[in-house]
């Protein structure tokens, strides 16, 4: 396979899992689940049981219980892209003159960062426990559409708060449940909410920061190289200019590793600021990821013009899909200052 050929086979894979990625994100039912519940099962009947059995088993421990399998895999990929940054690329700005300070953001950036991811990992989401759920319960209004008053959580047998969820991964109720983070390996409720936030923002930065970073010492060396005046014989013996495809063959053949992070670190941008801007949009309008997705392509009782029960009662105000909206800034307040339960004096 011919140099051209294999570097368009690897942009066009960045490429289709960006466009694949922000396409599909959120949505249960994807091509890569019809892709891999077919090839499931026509492995299956070829597939020794013993096999079988410890692939369920390897799934379960690493999506359905928690597990620090991702947070290793976060520090590894982390390790890998910084070890390259400081190896190769930092050097070489240096040489090109790029000041101490800017060179500086990605470390610095990474500092903030593993405080947030810190935050994430260890602080408690918001369970809902025995001790303190009376006060849970009147954080918020049953909106009588997603979240009804009087319900039970049949593991931890509490009345559930409104906007609860039971996270099945960590066995617990967590009051304003967004969702459980299998790269924090924590559920991301009402009291993490903002350390979350800030970590998305962060690894964004650092990913656009060295990203760029790398873009202009790649640029340089360009440059500097005379590439772009440069020109070739090609197979009937002609003269051509050296064109954009000339430029990146040599990048890929000089710099590989560099390009290859440079590749991967586009795509971490671009999947991370798409699921930055939607959670940014999901504490503006003071919705949960698990609300958000409930709410979509709900039926309810009063609505549907075949049903004649009303088991909402009274009515609940449809219209208003973002029920516990109270402006930008007051939603904001909420993530970053968020509610407390009131606790019960012991006497
Ligand atoms: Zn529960
Ligand atoms: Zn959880």
């Amino acid at each position: 396979m011919d140099f051209l050929t294999l570097f368009a086979l690897y942009v066009g894979l960045v490429l289709t899992c960006i466009v694949l990625v922000c396409r599909y994100s959120g949505r249960q039912q994807t091509p890569f689940n019809v892709l891999f519940n077919s090839v499931l099962k026509v492995v299956a009947p070829i597939t020794p049981k013993w096999l079988q059995r410890f692939s369920q088993w390897a799934l379960h421990r690493l999506f359905h219980q928690r597990n620090n399998m991702f947070i290793y895999l976060h520090i590894l990929l982390e390790f890998a892209v910084y070890a390259e940054f400081t190896g190769e690329v930092f050097g070489f700005c240096r040489e090109m003159d790029t000041t101490l300070t800017s060179l500086s953001v990605p470390y610095i950036l990474l500092a903030i960062k593993t405080f947030f991811f810190y935050l994430c990992i260890k602080r408690d989401p918001g369970t809902v426990t025995k001790k303190k759920v009376a006060g849970q319960l009147h954080i918020y209004q049953y909106d009588r559409r997603l979240f009804h008053p009087g319900v039970s959580c049949p593991t931890c047998q509490f009345v559930k708060p409104a906007r609860s969820k039971h996270c099945r991964v960590c066995n617990r109720c967590v009051q304003r449940f967004d969702h459980h983070c299998v790269w924090v390996n924590n559920c991301i409720g009402a009291q993490n909410t903002r350390y979350f936030l800030l970590y998305l923002f962060t690894v964004c930065a650092m990913a656009g920061d060295i990203a760029l970073l790398t873009a202009d010492m790649l640029l340089h060396a360009v440059l500097r190289s005379g590439l772009l005046r440069a020109s070739y014989i090609d197979e009937n013996g002609e003269q051509q200019p050296a064109g954009p495809l000339f430029v990146a063959q040599h990048l890929f053949l000089a710099f590989p590793r560099i390009v290859f992070m440079l590749g991967f670190l586009v795509f971490v941008f671009f999947l991370l600021a798409g699921y930055a801007l939607f959670h940014s949009y999901l504490a503006l309008v003071n919705q949960t990821s698990n609300e958000w997705y409930k709410s979509r392509g709900l039926v309810c009782q009063h609505c549907h013009p075949n049903t004649a029960d009303h088991l909402c009662s009274p009515a609940p105000n449809h219209s208003n899909r973002h029920y516990y909206s109270r402006g930008l800034l007051r939603n904001l307040g909420e993530i970053f200052f968020p509610p407390q339960p009131a606790q019960k004096k012991d006497n």
